[in-house]
């Protein structure tokens, strides 16, 4: 086994239970109230209109945005397809939490060659220094595209 698949396999038996379950919000609300006290009365138009699909509505009936397959392009069409204000587009903000990446569980962190996460952040925002220990910078708009591609799951939201 190469040195780069024996150390994706341990981590990926580290990482099986550990996906976060993060609430993140579409990027345009005001007040997380009001996802609770307004979201009851629509057909989900975020959902719907969401060309990347990243809008889950849960049992509540209020949406959280779901980075395993994608990321968010910030195109603005859930604010805009919202009928009830609870997204708007003068509340557009960066999805409110941070993105990290933790050492121990990046290849390149631990001499393996890796630059998965680096073709798909459009802001630059993964530094490497000398092809090696990338780090996430403030530019980091949280959209959430370099999660996917992590072979060993090393990038974090919300840590
Ligand atoms: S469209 Fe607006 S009111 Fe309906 S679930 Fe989405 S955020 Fe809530
Ligand atoms: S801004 Fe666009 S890509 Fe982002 S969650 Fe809303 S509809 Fe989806
Ligand atoms: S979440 Fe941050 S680091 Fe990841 S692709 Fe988006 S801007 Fe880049």
């Amino acid at each position: 086994m190469k040195r780069r698949e024996l150390f994706g396999s341990l981590v990926a038996s580290f990482n099986k239970d550990s996906k976060q379950e993060i609430q993140l919000r579409p990027p345009y609300y005001k007040d997380e109230t009001d996802f609770i006290t307004k979201c009851q009365t629509c057909n989900n138009e975020c959902a719907s209109s969401c060309e990347v699909n990243i809008i889950i509505i849960q049992e509540d009936n209020t949406p959280k945005l779901d980075f395993s397959n994608s990321g968010c392009t910030y195109c603005d069409l859930c604010a805009k397809a919202c009928p009830n204000d609870v997204l708007a587009l003068q509340y557009k903000k960066n999805i409110d939490t941070k993105i990290s990446i933790n050492p121990l569980e990046c290849l390149s962190w631990n001499q393996v060659m890796c630059f998965s996460c680096k073709d798909p952040c459009l802001d630059e925002a993964i530094e490497f220094i000398a092809m090696f220990r990338p780090k996430i910078n403030d530019d980091c708009t949280s959209c959430g595209f370099c999660i996917k591609v992590c072979p060993t799951n090393a990038i974090k939201i919300g840590a």
